[in-house]
């Protein structure tokens, strides 16, 4: 291992860390800028023998890396030019290995879904029997918790989507309990939850939510939609910064066991952001984070000053709070999505945005202004639309720049609106392991649809011919972190334990050159790290996944199996 000048180092290469299966190696840089011209200086390590997939313009491939000071100093063939490989070069064979550009999630709650790791985790519970077992047995392993909290149960589960308090009474009859539902949009409570709360049949509805109720007496029925799950938060005890580091610990360390460098911490409060940049400060934070902090509809634009400040007071090396988010909508299995047209089992009813348009385009006005990144959840199509309105509002009435605004989940797209995002420089976030033809579509989704609005539920394939920037996201832990399960899933749109299936609205698939896309170059592009980050290209930071397989030459339907034997994090900040 070579010597690492000393400059804005915080680690050197972990020699014995290398031969570590998905170890994360830190590569120490010297600050930032290019390496010196004039003849070549031995690298710090050599990645050789491997199938390099450099994701570079022309997707050009290669065998050997060369790194020093934490950049890119060569990508070629192995006969590497005199003098790069130096006495205390590390040198590594991989042995036909697969070389990517580290991955890039450009969707995900790192934090939350840490905490929630933590907690009573209902994510792998395949029946509403599992369910039960496990929240009983967390309940009984914790006599100690004043609140049984967890996440991860599934809504085809239970019938309506809509589980009882009866049940949860059951199984937590002594303390209060709130268990998130997988996709965050519902949460389900107990009584004694309900009481702290004070919700009872008399509380109306909130804006923008719902308290599911019993169809005869009125009484509240244990679930609650989208903005009546704050109704509860407003009574849970407060995440201490213990609880939220040792989440973004479990978040980070399984993160980068598959291969992430950067993520894109979809909302980022206040206790977040201190959390990621204290982990920054000493040294710990190990991947880059972009922060979309929480909009709010009820302060509106008024919140942008407040933002602006946080965006400077929370700025680390490896912390990058640029992006606001926005949720316009909810989701179509609650019937809490914004669709154009009604849902056909609501008696008229089309679901309904959070932000009226005026509203929206006033906040995106002054976001876009104000030099926010803008990132909108949108699942339905009128959520979409009015979205892409605001976009080109902001545009109109700012002045055309290099914003890279997002929309992201954009289950539903009106066909009409697809080109849109190629012609308004918007980036289209997908989060491709939902186009699984699972019953939250098959059963919750596509009955509420019908067959000809269900065509139009994922279209990736359809954005990306028009030319559009898109990326992708796990939402996890709505979804799987691991890159390589949507990577998979874009292709084949079918679940690996199911390949006997015909694959879901089958148009849509797109090829692994472009799913890779989604998760590198493009994700480093919608978060403006793309002249630093996303490729591997002489000059750029090299973050770095090693795969044990080349996902060219297996069989598609095993791709989720890829493991990644090395992660490689360069502990340099980004030039701006
Ligand atoms: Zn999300």
């Amino acid at each position: 291992m070579g010597t690492v000048p000393s400059a804005g180092v915080i680690g050197t290469l972990p020699t014995s860390l290398l031969r570590l299966p998905a170890a994360l190696v830190l590569a120490a840089c010297a600050g930032p800028g290019r390496s010196p011209d004039g003849p070549p200086a031995a690298a710090d390590l050599v990645l050789r023998g491997g199938a390099v997939y450099t994701v570079d313009a022309a997707r050009s491939w290669a065998t050997a890396v060369a790194i020093r000071n934490g950049r890119i100093v060569f990508v070629g063939t192995d006969s590497l030019p005199a003098g790069l490989v130096g006495p205390e070069t590390d040198v590594i064979d991989l042995g036909g290995q697969m070389v990517l550009p580290g991955f890039q999630d450009n969707h995900v709650h790192p934090i939350s879904s840490g905490v929630e790791l933590g907690e009573c985790n209902l994510n792998d519970a395949n029946t509403a029997a599992e369910v039960a077992d496990l929240i009983r047995s967390y309940a009984a392993a914790h006599p100690h918790l004043s609140w049984i909290r967890g996440a991860g149960w599934q809504l085809p589960l239970f019938p309506a989507a809509n589980p009882s308090k009866a049940l949860l009474d059951r199984l937590v009859p002594d303390r209060p309990a709130a268990l998130d539902a997988a996709d965050g949009h519902s949460a389900w409570v107990n009584s004694t939850a309900l009481a702290l709360a004070g919700i009872t049949r008399d509380t109306p509805d909130p804006p923008n939510g719902r308290i599911e109720r019993d169809p005869r007496t009125g009484e509240p029925s244990g679930t609650l939609r989208e903005s009546a799950i704050d109704l509860i938060v407003r009574v849970l005890p407060d995440r201490t910064d213990a609880e939220l580091a040792a989440g973004l610990e479990r978040a980070q360390r399984l993160a980068n066991g598959f291969g992430i460098t950067t993520v894109f911490a979809a909302v980022a409060g206040e206790p977040h952001l201190r959390t990621y940049a204290a982990a920054d400060r000493s040294g710990t934070l190990t991947f880059r984070v972009v922060a979309a902090m929480p909009a709010d509809a009820v302060e509106g634009d008024s919140l942008v000053p407040l933002l602006a400040q946080w965006r400077t007071r929370y700025a680390t090396p490896r912390l990058r709070p640029i992006a606001v988010k926005i949720f316009e909508d909810g989701v179509i299995e609650a019937r809490t999505a914004a669709l154009l047209a009604p849902y056909l089992d609501r008696h008229g009813d089309a679901g309904q945005p959070i932000y009226d348009a005026t509203a929206l385009d006033r906040l995106a006005v002054e976001l876009d202004r104000a030099g926010f990144q803008i990132h909108v959840h949108a699942i339905g199509d009128r959520a979409v639309r009015m979205t892409l309105d605001a976009f080109a509002r902001a545009g109109a009435q700012n002045g055309a720049k290099d914003a890279r605004h997002t929309i992201t989940h954009l289950q539903l797209i009106d066909p009409a609106d697809i080109p849109r995002f190629r012609a308004l420089g918007v980036v289209a976030n997908f989060e491709p392991l939902w186009a699984n033809g699972s019953e939250y579509l098959t059963t919750l989704a596509e009955p509420a649809l019908g067959p000809r609005r269900s065509r139009w539920q994922y279209p990736i394939a359809s954005v990306v011919r028009t030319g559009a920037v898109v990326s992708g996201g796990s939402d996890w832990s709505v979804s799987s972190l691991n890159p390589l399960d949507a990577i998979e899933m874009g292709i084949t749109h079918r679940p690996p334990d199911q390949l006997g299936r015909a694959p879901w609205n089958p148009a849509e698939r797109v090829d692994l050159p472009t799913m890779i896309a989604l998760y590198t170059i493009n994700a480093a592009y919608a978060h403006h790290q793309d002249r630093e980050t996303g490729s591997i290209e002489a000059g750029k930071l090299a973050d770095l996944v090693v795969l044990e397989r080349n996902l060219f030459e297996i069989p598609v339907e095993r791709i989720h199996e890829v493991r990644a034997t090395r992660t490689l994090l360069v502990l340099c900040p980004i030039n701006d």
